[in-house]
Parts: C-alpha cells; structure tokens; sequence
C-alpha cells in the first residue's frame, strides 16, 4: 500500500481561517484537532486496506469492541514542525515507526509497514497543512493509533483492527520560560514489571500510571518517577518521559532498557547529541539511593526528563513520603544545551548532519 492508495476524502467544514487563526494563537495540549483524520483498517484476509483521509469526527464503536474490554491498544506520539521557510517537517519518524512496530508485536496487533506509518502523517498533514502553528516552540502534535475494532468479546487477539492518525496544535510547553518540574517518588505503585508492556507505548501503561500520577498531584508535585518493580530501587522513567542525570564530571547517565523502560525517541537522541558536545553517556542502573546520594554530595549536578511533548525538562525537586531534595532552582547548563540543540534541528535553524529531519510539505 502506498500513499496514492490513501483516498481523499475532503471535509465540506473544515473551520474558517479566523478561528482556526485563534485556536494556533494559544493551542494548549490536546483540546483541539485538525479537520481531517487517517483511518485503515486491517483484517488477517485483507490485511492494511481502506486507508482513507477524511473528516475528523467521532468512530462508531460497537459496545462489544474488544478494545473497550481488554485494552489491546497501542499509539505513538510525534511533532510537524513549521520551519523558517513555512515549509513541515517532522522528526525521525521512521523511529517512531518502528516502535510501533515492536508495540504492536508486543500486544498481538497486526504490524503497520514502516512506510504506511509514514505516508498516513504525509497524508495527513498534506492535507491539514495550515493546522501546523508557525514560531515558539508551536507545532501540530500527530497521535498515531491503532486498536481492536472487532466486535467480539472471547480473549484472543483481534481479527479487525483499525489504525488512524489524528492531529492536534500544541502550544509550547513552557510558556514562561523553561522551568523545573517537581517529581513525586511512587513507592506504592508500579509502572511496568519485568516481561509486562513497559516497553510498549500502550494505553495500558498509562492507564496503570494515573493514579501514581494523581498522588503526585496530590503531594503537590507535577509528576511521577517509578522505580523498578521487582526491587523498588532502580529508577526506570517517569509517567510519560524519560529521565537522565548529569555529573559533576560533564557526563549523564540514564536508566538501561530493561524490557520494561519505554525506549524514547528523544531518550536516543539526546545520547547521540551529548556524545557530539563531549559528554560521556553511560546507560545503567542508577538507584533511587545513587539519586539522593549524588544530589547530596554534589557528584549529580542536574537531572532532567525527556519526552516528544516537554522535549527537555529539568527536574527541580524530588519528594517522596517524609522528605525532598532539591536537584536544582533552575534548568542546569547542559541540560539547556542539549535542549537548545533539539530545538534547532527540529525547527530547521541549524543543519541536520543526522538526517533526522523528514519533509511532510510540501
Ligand atoms: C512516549 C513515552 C516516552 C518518551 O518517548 P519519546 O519518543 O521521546 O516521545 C517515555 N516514556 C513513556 C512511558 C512514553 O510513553
């Protein structure tokens, strides 16, 4: 299936230039959607068939959906971005691509061709090009997803499956200046156990974390960081991100995947990045206690988390039951520069010796 197999189906109302002028003024996250939407379907006799753009709207569920009962459901998350020139790119989709793949395979859903993956945004995005926001830090979020569509309520894998890509403008995240998150220590929760589907970008996942994340809320902090489920020690990532450590030496570190870690794009770019300015990067088990111990003794001199949303945001503070530390008042000088650095590939203002950068129009 390639992109001329994609029919497209116009909307009759897309939203007029004025309000949607209004909406990429101040998108917020997740509140607004572009006028069209992807949708294919898959069955195991006519495999990836019926790609079609069309009007954004509501699917008709079925109660007995599968999905709605045991959540076989997997999606990613990527960014367009408007450069200088107006034209759209986005960022390594090929990678995000593949991890679909490897979620997919992980929850018995039916494997989306890299490429497939790739002319559904280019589609898209084609078509809801004016949907893109120009300038600080804005860009039109893309939520490829795919889920049990088939009518049926035994336990076993599903034999409809419908895959759609959707498109939200997203404003930039922090809107008054990049600012230091506070991290809640979930020590009654769990995120992911080991040959569970920590790895996998599934609802499930996230499904599991909200109630960590809203102890979080509760205790005052912005979100959550969950500790290996077999020893509760190992830092593994956060809710939604992942996390990393810098050293007074000008080196980092991150937590090593581990089957229940999700393997983030930005998590490997960030590796590849900070070898580039110099600094050494090791991915290995850093304790909870390592955190409080390095914090205390100066040898950990930043700490931030990473993810396609927040891109680059330094951790401030860290509060578990009965006490807290502060890693730092402010985001920290490599921190800011490796986030710098991401931005400017992204938003096309520095060269893309990685070939990162994949055009989506025009
Ligand atoms: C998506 C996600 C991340 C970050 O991945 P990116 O590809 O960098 O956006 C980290 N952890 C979890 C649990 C995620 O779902």
């Amino acid at each position: 299936m390639t992109s001329s197999h994609i029919v497209i189906e116009p909307s009759a109302s897309p939203l007029d230039d004025e309000r949607r002028a209004q909406i990429l003024a101040d998108p917020g996250f997740g509140r607004h959607f572009s006028d069209h939407m992807v949708v294919i379907e898959w069955t195991p006799d006519e495999d990836w068939h019926g790609a079609t753009v069309k009007p954004y709207g509501p699917f008709s569920v079925d109660p007995a959906s599968s999905v709605l009962h045991y959540a076989q459901e997997i999606f990613e998350g990527l960014k367009a971005y408007r450069h200088g020139d107006g034209s759209v790119w986005t960022f390594r989709p090929d990678a995000n691509a593949h991890r679909f793949q490897r979620s997919a395979a992980r929850m018995a859903l039916p494997s989306l061709p890299v490429e497939v993956f790739i002319e559904a945004i280019e589609a898209l995005v084609s078509v809801d090009h004016a949907w893109v926001p120009s300038g600080g830090e804005r860009s039109l979020y893309l939520r490829p997803f795919m889920f049990a569509s088939e009518v049926f309520l035994g336990v076993r894998p599903a034999k409809h499956v419908t895959f759609a890509v959707i498109a939200s403008p997203a404003g930039p995240y922090f809107a008054g200046g990049v600012t230091p998150v506070s991290i809640w220590l979930s020590e009654d929760f769990t995120r992911a156990a080991p040959g569970g589907t920590g790895a996998a970008k599934c609802g499930g996942n996230y499904a599991a974390s909200l109630v960590a994340q809203a102890e979080a809320i509760d205790n005052g902090c912005d979100q959550v960081v969950f500790l290996d489920a077999r020893n509760q020690r190992d830092v593994e990532e956060l809710g939604g991100m992942n996390i990393f450590f810098v050293y007074a030496d000008g080196s980092l570190a991150t937590p090593q995947l581990n089957g229940s870690i999700l393997e983030g794009v930005t998590r490997s770019s960030v590796l590849e990045l900070a070898t580039e300015f110099g600094h050494k990067t090791d991915e290995r088990s850093v304790t909870i206690d390592d955190w409080r111990d390095g914090v205390a003794t100066g040898d950990i001199v930043e700490v931030f988390a990473c993810g396609t949303a927040a891109v680059l945001t330094p951790v401030g503070t860290l509060k578990w039951r009965g006490g807290e530390l502060s890693c730092g008042e402010e985001a920290g000088p490599v921190t800011l520069q490796i986030r710098e650095r991401l931005l400017d590939v992204q938003y096309g203002r520095v060269g893309d010796p990685h070939g990162w950068m994949h055009r989506l129009w025009p």
